[in-house]
């Protein structure tokens, strides 16, 4: 890759796309993040995201996307509503049909005007949790329509598309980045920063990758 090029990262302040902020960092000359304001269930979520780019000195912008409330009230966006994991192939009640389609399809205009060629996203298909749009096939399709549509040459780079839980921590720890995404990250549906509430299954799936690499990393030194 091209140490010239400019990024946008696709960013929530959680464990995965600040590890992509990290990876985006040690590849591209500039980079800058983007964070999607749809009336998180936890407005800390947006302030964890200002922060981290704060610290880390990245340009940071944050698009309003409260639409996505007003079309698709769930678990993320609605306190009222539980967070449970989907049973039986049905999807989790985290889902908001098509985010990511409207995420990607945004930070693609925000490229186009910051002159970005690569959009970076943290999305993966190994943990599969019934996201359609978090799917290899789906990226590769929304990077032709982005191209098609602004007659561009994006790339949108994938770095955890086929990661598990535990090789995302692997790879933080290898961009050096392994306390900061520890200690200053959200991915926690209750709000709670670093480690998290331990109840969620957010906190439950971090914690598990986390724990299954700290015994590889233990066993390998
Ligand atoms: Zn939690």
């Amino acid at each position: 890759m091209n140490k010239k090029e400019k990024a946008v990262v696709v960013f929530s302040g959680g464990q995965d796309s600040t590890t992509c902020l990290f990876w985006a960092m040690e590849r591209f000359e500039e980079v800058e993040a983007v964070t999607f304001d749809y009336n998180q269930r936890h407005s800390l979520e947006i302030e964890c995201a200002q922060q981290i780019a704060k610290e880390l000195g990245i340009n940071h912008h944050i698009l309003d996307m409260s639409l996505l409330n007003q079309l698709a009230p769930n678990a993320l966006t609605r306190s009222d509503i539980a967070v449970e994991d989907g049973e039986d192939g049905e999807l989790p009640s985290t889902f908001v049909p098509g985010r990511n389609l409207l995420f990607l399809s945004f930070a693609g205009v925000l490229a186009s005007q910051i002159g970005a060629k690569h959009i970076v996203t943290g999305v993966c298909e190994t943990d599969f949790s019934g996201y359609p749009d978090c799917r290899d096939v789906f990226v590769k399709s929304m990077n032709v329509t982005l191209n098609l549509s602004m007659d561009q040459s994006f790339v949108i780079d994938t770095p955890l598309m086929w990661l598990n839980k535990e090789e995302t921590w692997e790879l933080a720890d290898q961009l050096g980045a392994f306390e900061f995404v520890r200690d200053k990250t959200l991915t926690c549906y209750n709000g709670v920063i670093s480690d998290g509430c331990g109840e969620c299954p957010a906190c439950k799936l971090r914690q598990k990758g986390l724990d299954d690499y700290v015994s590889r990393r233990g066993d390998l030194s």
